[in-house]
């Protein structure tokens, strides 16, 4: 399925969580301003920003931020409903592989995501995202 859109109206308020977070991102070093947030399926809302480090390889983005921060208050067994991701710079912020493979664990084939892209904000399914996650399926 692959089907990009403009934003769904469900996930305006979600968009706008997530712009809410990106105005507590760290990041000193590229001024890259971003924040996700995250729909479980509880019916929740949990957000993260990005937190950069003057080592840069250890930057979190803002999409795991959040993951990391729903499982950390709802447990392992949570479910993600819909991402999405906002940046206070005007550019294009699609999740970066990394994150897409780290959300991957918790999402499913439909699970909404939408992100600015350089057309505009952008709505996919998680399926149309990230073809072909990394499963580690044992014989
Ligand atoms: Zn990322």
């Amino acid at each position: 399925m692959n089907d990009p859109h403009a934003a769904e109206p469900a996930l305006t308020e979600l968009l706008e969580q997530a712009r809410q977070a990106a105005l507590n991102s760290y990041s000193p070093y590229s001024g890259f301003r971003v924040g996700a947030a995250l729909k479980l399926t509880n019916g929740e809302i949990v957000t993260g920003t990005n937190v950069e480090n003057v080592s840069y390889g250890l930057t979190i983005c803002a999409e795991r931020s959040a993951l990391v921060r729903a499982v950390a208050q709802f447990g392992p067994k949570i479910r993600i409903e819909a991402v999405a991701v906002a940046n206070l710079n005007d550019a294009a912020s699609p999740p970066c592989g990394a994150c897409r493979q780290v959300l991957a664990e918790f999402a499913g084939p439909d699970t909404r995501v939408a992100f600015p892209a350089a057309d505009g904000v952008r709505t996919m399914s998680f399926a149309a995202l990230l073809p072909m996650a990394f499963d580690m399926k044992l014989k």
